[in-house]
């Protein structure tokens, strides 16, 4: 266990807390999961990136951790309301495919980022599809005194708990014209437990219930699945920002329903900001228009760039993805990584003088609410430390990779140079043109020298003569 207590951020209450778990040999945290009819984007690989430095915090502090992330392969419509097509279903039309296939290649694809991003795999990864006899039963539980029956489905009536909405503090008003209205319902606000099938419409994904044959609400699942594998109570609830209106509001009015109760479910509920661009603001799936993981590896981007690039920002600030911000972290890991390499080079194994002012200060950072762009500095400054042998700053390092994730210590100046997609060229290639390259700039042969330039140039390649980090070329794709 280290030293300095945690504190995080509550959304429930607005305020920094300090972190008490309710059982020290287990805390409990469950994160909300993508919804799979698309690809992940980079904005959603953000709220990964947190919730993994939430994790690896935890388990460096000391606390044996159980996390849950769902995947979400049924149920969300396509947008917070509770009319119009599930987002799932949406797409197996668009695209002719079975709604199962689609679910299972973007599930596929979402466990690849987390495993290039070097998010730990959490300890359950649940289908809301392998739950939802337990979602029925759950529903079952709230339905005689929380919930109301109209043609559409089956409603939450979101007076009958208290307090509704203390997490989103969101006047009414405001949250009312952001919900489309279903004809029948009691409060604005209140939203489908269970969505029947429209008569005559076979949906591919539906099941027998006693309210009929359908499918599940979005909300449902999250409080069955974490009440399944955490209990009824447990430690942090995760999400973006914009679960903190509608999706976590709601699942906090299920959880009370069920234990009658005014219990939350999570004691901790955290949120991390957006990741905006200029101009479009919010990353956003379901707009169509955003930037996958994919397409920064397939342009030479290394997937930990992306990840330092979060961690640069506080989680709870919005982030500007831009290209100068991403080629700011791909030449800040390119500096961390030949400098790590410096080091095993010069590693005697000799230890020295003690680092621990550096792992305190990585503690102070991180245990003040997550603050990873305050830790990042004292892995600069313990990395240039000259009274630290090599071998005390490689050890000291493999503490920060174990909390900031960064493989630092693994990495190698060769893994970076991820090769485009569009390249025509391969990396022994080029090594070996620009070693030709170099003898005709000794023989003076500078026409000879241009026109391998031009040749690289060609190939996507660009000569970086005089890099100060040493770097002999760029792919320019
Ligand atoms: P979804 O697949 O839409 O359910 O989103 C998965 C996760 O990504 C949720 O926690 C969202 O709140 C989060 N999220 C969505 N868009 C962004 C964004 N632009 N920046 C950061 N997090 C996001
Ligand atoms: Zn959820």
């Amino acid at each position: 266990m280290t030293g300095t207590p945690l504190t995080l951020y509550n959304s429930l209450t607005r305020s920094l807390e300090p972190f008490k778990p309710i059982d020290p040999t287990n805390v409990r945290v469950y994160s909300c999961g993508p919804t799979v009819y698309n690809y992940v984007h980079v904005g959603n690989l953000r709220a990964y990136v947190f919730t993994d430095t939430l994790s690896r915090v935890l388990t460096w502090k000391g606390y044996p951790l159980t996390h849950v992330i769902n995947i979400t392969d049924v149920g969300h419509l396509t947008s917070d309301a509770d009319a119009g097509d599930d987002k799932m279903e949406a797409a197996a039309k668009a695209s002719a495919q079975s709604i199962w296939d689609i679910a299972a290649h973007y599930t596929a694809a979402f466990k690849e980022n987390i495993a290039d991003l070097n998010i730990r795999t959490p300890t359950h990864f649940p289908l809301a599809t392998d739950h939802i006899q337990g979602m029925i039963a759950f529903a079952g539980k709230i339905a005689p005194e929380h919930c109301y029956e109209l043609e559409s489905g089956l409603y939450f009536d979101v007076s009958t708990v208290p307090d509704y909405g203390r997490l989103a503090r969101v006047a009414d008003d405001e949250r009312e014209g952001r919900i489309d209205p279903v004809a029948g319902k009691r409060n604005p606000q209140d939203f489908a437990i269970w969505r029947k099938s429209p008569p005559g419409e076979n949906r591919q994904m539906e099941w027998a219930s006693p309210w009929g044959r359908g499918a599940p609400g979005w909300h449902l699942e999250c409080s069955v699945m974490s009440q399944h594998f955490l209990g009824p109570s447990f430690d942090i609830h995760t999400g973006g920002i914009d679960h903190r209106e509608i999706h976590h509001p709601n699942e906090i009015a299920q959880n009370q329903a069920h234990c009658d109760c005014a219990d939350t479910g999570a004691t901790i509920w955290m949120h991390n900001n957006f990741l905006v661009e200029r101009e479009k603001g919010k990353m956003s799936k379901s707009s169509g228009d955003f930037t996958r993981l994919q397409t920064l590896i397939d342009a030479g981007i290394h997937p930990l760039a992306y990840r330092l690039m979060c961690l640069s920002a506080h989680y709870r600030s919005e982030l500007e993805f831009s290209s100068d911000n991403l080629a700011a972290a791909a030449t800040r890991l390119k500096r961390l990584v030949m400098t790590a390499q410096a080091l095993s080079a010069r590693d005697d194994g000799a230890e020295t003088a003690d680092a621990s002012r550096y792992l305190d200060a990585l503690d102070a950072a991180v245990s003040d609410d997550l603050n990873t762009p305050r830790a990042l500095p004292v892995l600069d400054e313990m990395l240039g430390d000259k009274k630290l042998s090599p071998a005390t700053r490689l050890k000291t390092l493999a503490v920060f990779d174990d909390v900031l994730g960064l493989k630092l210590a693994a990495l190698t100046r060769e893994a970076l140079r991820v090769k485009p997609a569009g390249t025509t060229i391969s990396p022994e290639a080029i090594d070996a043109r620009l070693a030709e390259r170099k003898e005709a700039r000794v023989a003076k042969d500078f026409a000879r020298s241009d026109a391998i330039r031009d040749e690289l140039a060609a190939a996507g390649v660009e000569v970086m003569d005089g890099d100060p980090l040493g770097w002999d070329w760029k792919s320019t794709l």
